[in-house]
């Protein structure tokens, strides 16, 4: 994961190895090198710009200190302001309701129904909960069958109704169930598109508006780099999710998208799926995530 961003980085402050001080002169190839390692990892060009500048403000605005290398202190400055770009702080999911009821939302392939699952298993062994997870997916009854195996697997009950083409109806049946039931959290899977469709958007908006989610989540493949920062936008024009959910970041992704999505819809990166197995799920902490793209 951002391999090649690393790398660019860390040959952009060995520049800065040697000198005495930082000045505006030794930064501005550091800056320059920083800001294309950035646009390189598929990061738009406006993000880049603004992050870069903000670097250099604080790395010529510093006072030396002497027992810092210029090339230590750019280091420093360049990891907190990657935490801040992608959020500066953890953002847990808000399970405060009873019944909590969480939206799944994303394109088709993006990771929604693994992440169902994997979000179920989540809530069950790490917060003591007990979920119910929804397959809402009217169109592909394969969906439902990949929901009911990942229950299985975890021994959470999954809420379908194969016969029923109403996405509304089944969300609003399965809510009245997990109450019957005591589940805390209702987990829904909704139905995905190839490519943003209007037909998708009206119906997980009119789930969103007959449920009223405590958290819409929405979810995106990070391998998609600018794509994925463009689906986001939309999803978050017409449903104001509350959270993203970036998977396949165990694959070869350059790191565009967990870097700008916070900055164009202003919303928290919550969770990050790194696999296919069901316990590869991880809290986004902002500031581990730069550490590790520093190395
Ligand atoms: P959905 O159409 O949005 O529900 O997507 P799925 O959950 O069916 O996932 C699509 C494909 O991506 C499946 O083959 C999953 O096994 C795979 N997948 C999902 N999440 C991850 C992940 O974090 N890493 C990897 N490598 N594969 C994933």
């Amino acid at each position: 994961m951002f391999d090649n961003l690393s790398e660019r980085l860390e040959s952009a402050f060995k520049q800065l190895k040697g000198e005495g001080r930082i000045s505006e002169i030794n930064v501005a190839s550091t800056i320059k090198e920083i800001r294309r390692a950035l646009v390189d990892a598929d990061v738009n060009f406006k993000i880049a710009k603004e992050f870069t500048d903000k670097v250099k403000e604080k790395a010529t605005g510093e006072k030396v200190i002497t027992a810092v290398s210029p090339g230590q202190l750019m280091v420093k400055i360049v990891k907190d302001e990657l935490a801040e770009l992608m959020g500066g702080t953890e953002s847990e999911i808000n399970l405060n309701n009873k019944p909590t009821i969480i939206l799944i939302a994303g394109l088709q392939g993006s990771g929604k129904t693994t992440f169902s699952g994997k979000l179920a298993n989540f809530l069950k062994s790490k917060k003591g909960r007990n979920p119910l997870l929804v397959a809402a997916d009217i169109y592909r009854p394969a969906a439902i069958d990949q929901l009911k195996v990942l229950g299985e697997q975890i021994k959470v009950p999954v809420y379908s109704e194969p016969e029923n083409k109403d996405a509304v109806a089944i969300a609003q049946n399965a809510i009245a169930e997990a109450k019957k039931n005591g589940n805390g959290v209702v987990i829904i899977d909704t139905a995905g598109r190839l490519a943003i469709d209007e037909v998708m958007m009206t119906e997980v908006a009119n789930v969103k508006a007959a449920v009223q989610p405590h958290e819409i989540l929405f979810v995106v493949d990070s391998m998609t780099g600018q794509d994925a920062v463009n689906t986001a936008k939309a999803f978050n024009d017409r449903l104001n999710f509350t959270g993203v959910v970036l998977t396949k970041l165990d694959g070869d992704t350059r790191g565009g998208a967990a870097l700008s999505i916070r900055y164009t819809v202003d919303k928290p990166i919550k969770f990050v799926s790194m696999g296919e197995k069901l316990d590869t799920l991880d809290v986004f902490y902002p500031e581990r995530m730069a550490q590790r793209i520093l190395g």
